[in-house]
């Protein structure tokens, strides 16, 4: 044998076998037989019948059935060799094994006939090598184009977000921008990579701050909302409402900044201008408070002179016993007339007061039972004071389970509350219709319920009732302002309390006014400690 072929043989993985030209076995080496086709082969120390001496080749090798030809022309020396790799054979499946298989003829000078020598290699480790790094590639090339998708993905989300985007390296100098960046600045991408950030922010105390910060604080938001005065390529000065956090880079502890920002130049346009029309508002209401409460302490001298007047004629025609019934009706018409015009002046002043709040509360402790029963008989004095023919003359029924309940309230805006609500209980009511007015205390709370039965309010007027100047459609014959319940309304709101109405059109009207007794505590007996 040639020294090459021994040289060849020498490893272990490797065997050989020598066939004639019928490609029938002439010799082998000792271990062949774990590489032929054979479920014996593989795991016997003698050869499998397929592989011995004497046997064709292709029954332990069926590969070579079909390249007959070809080793035929290996043999005759018209082909210098003939190799097939890669075969498997896999009877165990768990451990597979791969053979390269290489023929050549052997022109050995002491044999006169040519023979052809086979040579198997055993390349199960290389293959399977081969295999998983083949694997590993094909996982790594997965993951990369998994990598590249998302990344496409982050960045067409980045490119469509409405908000501008801009990472910076610590060192201020701009990474990345997406889309509305470069719309909001009017710059293109180019310009801004690699260009410190300061040429987009002029507020540099902001930079600052967001980079001092950076160590403390990492991926949180560092800064939130911070208003900050920016430029545009063109010099426009913009204001961009700047959030900015930290995100670690690929080296470890150094963090880049991300700032996103969002324009409101718009919105900070349109708060400046309203503002400046508050502030319009503020100068003008001012000046009507301060025209009205004039007025209204311009009006109250005349109309006090004529009132006074009116009395002093009374009781001059009273002396001279000259006081003819229609020289007292025409003297009580002036008087009543005044008793409005004053009402209305009072009215006005208090809205007046109200709106621009300057409504004052001084709760003081107070008996809400016997203040009601108070009210209640001023009333009816005052009803049985009218001349003849203006009275409505109704009775109110005050009712009340307890004596005493003792509160911490403003007198002056409960005498407002109820004085209104019950006057127009009488006034939207029938002459003799009847109206209740209870007082109940519960939970801290004390509860006022005035209820008519009279007109009513159309469901369509109700929700506006509280606004001032407003009267519903069905009360427009009978005299009022407008005014009545707006007040009740403010001084109800200064007691941190609520109010509530509930009417039926032509049956009547029930007005719930609901009242914290006190802020503070309240005892056993009913005294408040404040
Ligand atoms: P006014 O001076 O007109 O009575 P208010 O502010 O006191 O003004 O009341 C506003 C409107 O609410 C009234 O014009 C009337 O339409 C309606 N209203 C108030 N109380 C009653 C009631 N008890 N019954 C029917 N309508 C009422």
């Amino acid at each position: 044998m040639k020294p090459l072929l021994k040289k060849l043989l020498a490893p272990p993985r490797i065997e050989y076998l020598t066939l004639n030209q019928d490609l029938i076995i002439l010799d082998t080496s000792f271990g062949v037989g774990r590489f032929a086709d054979s479920e014996a082969g593989r795991d016997s120390v003698l050869l499998p019948s397929e592989v011995r001496a004497g046997t064709d080749v292709r029954a332990g090798f069926p590969e070579l059935i079909g390249v007959e030809d070809i080793l035929k022309a290996v043999l005759q020396g018209r082909r210098a060799n003939f190799e097939l790799k890669g075969i498997a054979r896999f009877s165990d499946p768990s451990s597979p094994l791969y053979i390269d298989l290489y023929a050549t003829a052997d022109r050995d000078e002491e044999t006169p006939e040519p023979k052809l020598v086979v040579f198997f290699e055993d390349v199960t480790e290389m293959m399977v090598l081969k295999q998983s790094l083949v694997q590993r590639a094909n996982e790594a090339s997965l993951l990369l184009s998994a990598l590249a998708s998302s990344k496409d993905y982050i960045d067409k989300i980045i490119h469509s977000m409405a908000d501008a985007l801009l990472v910076t390296a610590i060192s201020g100098h701009i990474k990345t921008v997406n889309q509305a960046t470069q719309e909001l600045f009017g710059y293109r991408e180019e310009e801004l990579i690699g260009q410190p950030v300061s040429m987009l922010v002029a507020d540099q105390q902001f930079l600052r701050r967001s980079s001092q910060r950076l160590g403390f604080l990492s991926e949180a938001a560092l800064l939130k909302d911070v208003e900050v005065v920016c430029h545009r390529k063109t010099g426009e000065k913009i204001t961009v409402a700047f959030s900015c956090s930290a995100i670690q880079t690929e080296i470890k502890g150094l963090q880049d900044l991300v700032y996103i920002g969002r324009d409101i130049s718009d919105r900070k346009r349109a708060e400046a201008e309203i503002r400046k029309a508050l502030e319009k508002e503020k100068e003008l209401n001012e000046l009507k408070s301060s025209f009205v409460s004039m007025a209204s302490h311009e009006f109250r001298n005349p109309l006090t002179t004529i009132l006074t007047a009116a009395a002093l004629l009374k009781e001059e025609y009273s002396r001279r016993q000259t006081l003819d019934k229609d020289t007292q009706l025409y003297l009580q018409m002036i008087q009543t007339s005044v008793k409005q015009m004053t009402d209305l002046l009072e009215d006005v002043l208090v809205i007046g007061e109200a709106e621009t709040g300057k409504l004052q509360f001084h709760p003081e402790p107070i008996d809400l039972a016997q203040f009601c029963r108070d009210l209640v008989l001023e009333m009816e004095m005052a009803q049985k004071r009218r001349p003849t023919g203006t009275a409505s003359g109704q009775a109110i029924t005050f009712v009340c389970q307890q004596e005493c309940i003792k509160a911490c309230m403003d007198e002056k805006l409960l005498r407002q509350i109820f004085t209104n609500l019950l006057s127009n209980a009488v006034k939207y009511s029938p002459q003799g219709n009847p109206v209740r007015f209870e007082l109940t205390c519960e939970n801290g709370e004390a509860t006022f319920e005035i209820q008519d039965r009279g007109i009513g309010i159309p469901p369509e007027d109700q929700k506006r009732l509280f606004e001032t100047f407003y009267r519903a459609k069905n009360a427009r014959k009978l005299p009022g302002t407008g005014l009545g319940l707006a007040i009740v309304k403010k001084a109800v709101e200064l007691h941190g309390g609520r109010i509530a109405v509930s009417s039926e059109a032509g049956a009547g009207t029930t007005f719930r006014v609901t009242i914290p007794i006190e802020r503070g505590r309240q005892t056993n007996d009913g005294d408040v400690i404040s």
